[in-house]
């Protein structure tokens, strides 16, 4: 997930982008209106965070400029003005949401997630090798066979099969599985990744969760063909 900060005061910028990258996001600030047109037409993003009180050109009117765009990324306005003209016309030009200024983290953090579960086509059923979830039924099997899983099991095996092959720390996971007033240790991944593991895992020869060293775990399955080539031959 790629992330666009328009934010002209840098303070606010730095706080912005160092809280959403530790969140597991990869952010890009830019301090201008036109910086923030340029960007947005040059990369694609899943999210812009926009400040309105630019030094250049107005928020509304970036936003203007982005809105024109053939794919058009969600929008969230950031304003100091407390003004419910501005927040209107904003919404009303196409921002997705808005926050007034000043906020705290999590309350950005929670709509930046709620924007971009938004933007994404959630399939209804995910793959990985022979390890088959159903969004939907909320059910798993492997090879056929049916895997019953508690929810929180359930929850953490979702994620990380949507985000296959990807590292993903124990924080990325405590903070997509648990709600924001968790606040435990991180460590209980490492149990429910043992009872997932008991369960997806042992009685199969190709292991799918992996312990990915000084990060947290990945779910991955190796290409079937490769892994025949490489198999011995049976006599
Ligand atoms: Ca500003």
């Amino acid at each position: 997930m790629r992330l666009l900060v328009v934010e002209d005061e840098k303070r606010i910028a730095d706080f912005l982008s160092r809280g959403l990258q530790s969140a597991g996001y990869a952010v890009d600030v830019v301090h201008t209106g036109e910086d923030a047109v340029e960007r947005v037409h040059s990369t694609e993003y899943d999210l812009v965070i926009l400040d309105l009180g630019l030094p250049d050109i107005d928020g509304l009117q970036v936003l203007q400029k982005i809105k024109n765009r053939k794919t058009i990324p969600p929008v969230l306005i950031l304003s100091a003005r407390d003004s419910v003209d501005d927040r209107v016309k904003g919404l009303e030009q196409g921002a997705d949401d808005y926050l007034v200024k000043p906020f705290a983290f999590v309350e950005l953090l929670a709509r930046v997630r709620v924007l971009l579960r938004r933007g994404q086509p959630t399939p209804e059923r995910l793959q990985v090798g022979d390890l088959s979830l159903d969004c939907i039924r909320r059910r798993v099997t492997r090879s056929n066979e049916v895997i019953e899983l508690a929810p929180k099991e359930f929850s953490i095996l979702e994620y990380m099969m949507r985000n296959r092959g990807r590292p993903l720390s124990r924080t990325m996971i405590v903070e997509h599985v648990w709600d924001m007033d968790y606040d435990g240790l991180t460590n209980i991944v490492d149990v429910y990744i043992r009872h997932l593991r008991s369960k997806i895992d042992d009685k199969f020869q190709i292991k799918m969760i992996r312990t990915v060293r000084g990060i947290g775990y990945m779910l991955d399955a190796p290409d079937v063909a490769a892994e025949a080539s490489r198999e011995p031959m049976l006599a």
